[in-house]
């Protein structure tokens, strides 16, 4: 959207300055006039590089290479990259510079943990700072455009990917989302140190059926509306320049030709000025999704439905100058120009060769990832207080398969090496305090026994999904086998979706997930072990019961008969729900107060709760705040989030946290799909997770 300012000048007559957006569109729009078919097609185009060679760099110089994913085994520093740069900047005839892509997701080299576990922080301010140090890190090698965040609603265990999203819930990942983006781009985006961030994947991916990869997803309108698209939308309004299609197929028309989901939707009606990429290789697959018999007929089914720059494949060669809509063509370069102008590559297209030495893995950024992945790590069971250990003379035994395991950068590994992660057994050990001392096996002094198991980096992730959700490797029978040794046993999980850990719940005295932590896993897992820090992590994902309860999630609908059994003589109840994470303090929640039992509907409402820490020990409580609209003009779902609180709460301390709903939190789409705020009840709660809570309601007029 074009935002203009309106100011007086000298003369007191009104004049329109144009917004510094205003002066890109129309230089993207005169540099554009000077371009040629050829070269236009040249931006379209994302290169795959497996070498430098003279074709890549012939190709370069004839303008044909408008952006490259940098594949890290062949550009290894800044130099080869402004090599690249100087091609097409000053040996082309059109001058544009390259835009560098990569996926840099959780870090960079300083590796933070997975996006599903940063999500259990419930911090958006650290998942903000995270974005912005994996930026500062990967721009020291001139990547100029990330592929993330992915905000995927995700609601199936099975599929890899739920481990690089935010959850189940749309709120969280927009909430995070938005974080992320601000983390990356910052407020300047053309700034050295900041990455132009890609929304992915466009949109539906994380419904995959039967949670199998890349497999088509079957949406329904209203579901689409309500639960995928808001955390794009969230996000495009927080000026993210670029989003990616996906690999599915919705409701029998893919997502990477989809001139609903693309055009109408997030170019006409939410007004993205940025360009949209196609997953890899995405074009070219609408011949084998049977929607285009040849790469020619991919191409102009993809540009014609909003797709700007096809990833990897080279179909977009294949149109032709007669046939193509120019309209349509000249509208995808000049998003790409526009994007590369915001990005400020034609004044700074060379990146400063000297930064890779001191701003990655520095001594903050391995501080701040110690203390995310300690904000990450979630208590699921803590039977007689075992944990922490602290304050007694104890030997511990670190074992299982994970007590020395380096590979625990998840499954996008960016530019890091698991040479510089802090294994659990090295960092349980070089934190110990005096009086504890640490085996790395079980012998007759062992006092308490740290199982280490999980699942590794390459069981989830793309292309890694699993059709059974307990622990690999017979881990679960290592841990049982553990109870004839008579001690007390702590399964430290690491994991990259949710488990079913009916058989840990049973053989453990405590479960800590610790999922895939990254480059300070050891020390964060000794921070939480020893009592440096309390936990306070909370599930944003549910861990089912059973594999056949998939999909499990927690703002389902009722049926018409909600007493009857989901399953004979079974329910669905997850068996550690979304919201759902121990503290080494207990909280109690009392006193909900409301400020109106009823309200018009233009009005907002406050609900307040004390919250008390009755323990010893200082914590921090997540406060979590639901809404369910009983009775509407479609059936709602149970509950739905809508707003959290860290709260920070010392030994018997006692806080009123107060949350203001507001209309637009009561929004909600009618039969014809219309956001409206319906009259009739809500029922609101203030709580520790989505199975507990204290209940008020309310009415709208
Ligand atoms: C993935 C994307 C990723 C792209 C580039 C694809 O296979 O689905 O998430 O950004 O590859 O690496």
């Amino acid at each position: 959207i074009l935002i203009s300012i309106v100011t007086f000048n000298a003369c007191n007559k009104t004049k329109k300055i144009n917004s510094s957006d205003d002066i890109i569109h129309s230089q993207a729009d005169s540099i554009l006039k000077t371009l040629t078919f050829k070269q236009k097609i040249g931006q379209l185009q994302q290169r795959i590089i497996t070498k430098i060679d003279d074709d890549l760099k012939t190709e370069i110089k004839n303008g044909e290479v408008g952006s490259i994913l940098v594949n890290l085994k062949v550009i290894t520093n800044a130099s080869i990259r402004n090599e690249l740069q100087k091609i097409a900047v000053e040996d082309s005839k059109s001058g544009i510079p390259i835009i560098f892509g990569q996926d840099v997701i959780h870090g960079y080299k300083t590796m933070f943990p997975i996006n599903l576990a940063q999500s259990c922080s419930w911090d958006t301010l650290a998942v903000k700072k995270a974005a912005s140090i994996a930026a500062k890190e990967a721009t020291t090698l001139g990547i100029d455009w990330t592929f993330a965040p992915m905000i995927d609603v995700s609601r199936d265990a099975r599929w890899g990917r739920i481990a690089e999203s935010y959850g189940e819930d749309t709120f969280l990942n927009s909430q995070f989302g938005v974080a992320a983006v601000k983390g990356f781009q910052g407020k300047d985006v053309s700034q050295p140190n900041k990455l132009v961030s890609c929304l992915k994947h466009y949109v539906g991916y994380g419904a995959s059926i039967g949670g199998r990869d890349y497999q088509y997803t079957e949406i329904s309108k209203r579901t689409l509306h309500e639960t995928y698209l808001p955390p794009f939308k969230a996000c495009v309004d927080a000026g993210a320049l670029t989003v990616m299609s996906s690999f599915n197929d919705i409701n029998g028309i893919p997502a990477s030709a989809n001139k609903e989901t693309l055009k109408h939707i997030l170019k006409n009606k939410w007004q993205f000025s940025g360009f949209v990429i196609s997953d890899w290789d995405a074009v070219e697959q609408l011949i084998y999704h049977g929607y285009a018999t040849d790469s020619t007929e991919a191409a102009y089914k993809a540009i014609n439905a909003g797709i700007d720059i096809e990833m990897k494949s080279n179909t977009f060669k294949k149109l032709s100058e007669e046939k193509i809509d120019i309209n349509i063509l000249n509208d995808a370069v000049k998003r790409v120009l526009y994007v590369k102008l915001k990005k400020g590559l034609f004044k700074t297209p060379y990146v400063n060769e000297n930064r890779s030495k001191k701003d990655v893995l520095t001594k903050e950024h391995k501080l701040f990832a110690r203390k995310l992945a300690s904000e990450t790590m979630v208590l699921l069971e803590n039977k007689n207080n075992i944990l922490p250990i602290k304050n007694k003379p104890l030997t511990i035994s670190v074992v299982g398969l994970f007590s020395k395991e380096q590979n625990l950068n998840g499954w996008w590994k960016s530019n890091s090496s698991p040479n510089d992660v802090i294994n659990p057994y090295i960092g349980l050990l070089k934190n110990a305090p005096d009086n504890i001392q640490v085996l790395d096996k079980i012998n007759n002094k062992t006092d308490i026994i740290i199982a280490c198991v999980g699942e590794k980096h390459n069981t989830f992730g793309e292309n890694h999904s699993r059709s059974n959700i307990e622990l690999p490797n017979n881990q679960s029978k290592f841990i049982s086998a553990l109870k004839k040794h008579k001690k007390p046993i702590i399964t430290v999980i690491f994991n990259g979706r949710p488990l079913n850990l009916t058989s840990e719940k049973e053989s453990s005295d405590a479960i800590l997930i610790a999922w895939h932590p990254g480059t300070e896993t050891g020390n964060a897992l000794a921070d939480i072990i020893y009592g440096n820090v309390n936990p306070s992590a909370k599930l944003t994902t549910s861990f089912p019961a059973a594999i056949g309860h998939i999909p499990v999630f927690y703002n389902d609908r009722n049926s018409g008969r909600p007493k009857y059994d989901f399953y004979t003589k079974e329910s669905c109840e997850p068996l550690y729900p979304f919201g759902y994470g121990l503290n080494y303090s207990t909280f109690e929640y009392q006193n909900i107060k409301i400020s109106n039992k009823e309200i018009s509907k233009n009005e907002s409402i406050t609900v307040s709760a004390t919250i008390t820490n009755t323990s010893n020990v200082n914590g921090t409580e997540i406060v979590q705040l639901y809404i369910q609209d009983v009775v509407g003009s479609t059936t709602r779902p149970v509950k739905e989030l809508k707003g959290f609180k860290k709260l920070k709460l010392k030994a018997k301390e006692s806080k009123t946290v107060k949350f203001t709903i507001n209309t637009k939190d009561l929004l909600v789409l009618n039969q014809e799909l219309n956001p409206v705020v319906e009259s009739g009840q809500f029922n609101v709660w203030i709580a520790p997770n989505s199975n507990k809570g204290l209940k008020e309601s309310f009415k709208i007029k």
